[in-house]
């Protein structure tokens, strides 16, 4: 990763002795990646970006021009696309909207809002009276199952979003009785870091087929299915990553087949809203290694970060990928540690036990003053983490748009 450690290198030569920790964020890779993303999906499918996964204005700005829209789950994060761009389209959902919320939300000109129950559904239409407008809303569904063969039981077990499948109908019926809000479809999304391709389009697929369904039961325009996100990285084996062809290639089977007869305006359009595929290999978080010490035969690295940066691989307990970018200056008089074909524990400045980067990493190679990069940290990254903990510094932000330049950014 040639244009990491240069980013690296060129800070560590304007700053000797002083210890780096940031996060870099590689617009180019980005752009590419959605493009991609954008190209391949088949005919009738619409791609959104749900920012809750890093809501960087920079990485808004970035893909306003490849993305659809961009999927929010706050106001706050409705405000940060309109700071961006006053035009961009905008979803918005999540569970527990205050009135403040919505009535904000529908001001900002959202083009959608995800209703999570049928209380969220009268308020939507009594804030809507007063606006005088009317808002175009998805119900979202919490399915119940069974889901077809194959696919993971993801939403068999209740949780806290949106409406029971089984009352469905009724929220239709009702969504039918309110003046103030037109009823264009629904929403489902129903897991996270999902990995398996052909399972995810079957999933699709039978989003659809409950779609279609309750349009042709209660006979309204059916516009959209939502089929959310969830697309994985395979953090652990990067080599096996998620098959994207096959999905897309299976998923425009599907739409083929069940658009069957229908004129293609009759169809639905299936918007995702990906968040973690999005920017998840755009991102790298580094930290450099202040101190290395052996304790009962353990080996343990500390590094000038953790889990306050970059909580993910303490979110989902996983072996997050890494590598050393090793840095050639030392700053003191004395030899530097250093340790050679060793498994070390990577940790962090929390005065946590839990402060656990890595564990048991084998190194060929690593020293203090070397930096340790995690890529694939640009989803769930600095967004999920408690950076306020402890008063400990922030990392910095680098973003950068081309191989060679790479803009410090405010850090917040
Ligand atoms: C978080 C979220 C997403 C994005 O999920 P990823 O797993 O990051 O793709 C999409 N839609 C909704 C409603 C969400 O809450």
């Amino acid at each position: 990763m040639k244009r990491i450690s240069n980013v690296i290198h060129s800070w560590k030569r304007d700053h000797p002795g002083e210890p780096f920790s940031a996060y870099i964020y590689d617009l180019g890779e980005l752009k590419r990646h959605a493009a991609r993303i954008v190209a391949t999906l088949p005919a009738g499918a619409a791609y959104y970006y749900a920012i809750k996964a890093n809501s960087d204005p920079k990485i808004i700005e970035a893909l306003l021009s490849v993305a659809a829209g961009f999927e929010v789950a706050s106001l706050g994060e409705a405000e940060k696309v309109r700071e961006v761009s006053r035009e961009a389209s905008i979803i918005f959902g999540g569970p527990g909207k205050t009135d403040d919320e919505i009535e904000n939300a529908l001001r900002l000109r959202v083009s959608l809002l995800h209703v999570e129950s049928t209380a969220e559904l009268l308020r939507v239409n009594w804030i809507a009276e007063r606006l005088d407008l009317k808002a175009d809303i998805l119900l979202r569904v919490n399915l119940r199952g069974p889901l077809p063969a194959g696919t993971l039981q993801m939403c068999g077990v209740p949780s806290q979003f949106g409406i029971d499948e089984a009352d469905i109908p009724q929220a239709i019926e009702l969504a039918q009785s309110c003046s103030y809000v037109a009823l264009k479809g629904f929403h489902f999304h129903s897991l996270s870091n999902h990995l398996d391709a052909h399972q995810h389009a079957a999933m699709v697929g039978h989003y659809i087929e409950r779609a279609r369904h309750w349009q042709s039961r209660y006979g309204f325009d059916l516009h959209y299915v939502n089929a959310g996100g969830g697309v994985g990285i395979n953090y652990e084996h990067l080599e096996s990553p998620f098959d994207w062809e096959s999905f897309v290639q299976k998923l425009g089977q599907i739409i083929g087949q069940e658009a069957g007869e229908s004129a293609p305006s009759l169809f639905p359009e299936i918007l995702f809203e990906c968040g973690r595929y999005t920017v998840a290999s755009c991102g790298y978080y580094a930290a450099e290694v202040l101190d290395i010490k052996r304790i009962g035969g353990s080996h343990f690295a500390v590094v000038n970060g953790g889990l306050h940066h970059f909580l993910l691989p303490g979110a989902w307990k996983h072996r997050h990928p890494l590598f050393v970018v090793p840095v050639e200056s030392w700053p003191y008089p004395w030899p530097r540690m250093e340790i050679h074909d060793l498994p070390v524990t990577i940790v962090g400045r929390m005065n946590s036990t839990r402060d656990i980067l890595a564990r048991n990493e084998p190194m060929t190679r690593l020293r203090a003053g070397d930096v340790l990069v995690f890529p694939y940290a640009g989803a769930y990254g600095w967004s999920i983490s408690a950076h306020g903990f402890s008063s400990l510094e922030h990392p910095q932000f680098f973003v950068s748009k081309l191989a060679k330049s790479c803009n410090r950014v405010q850090s917040k």
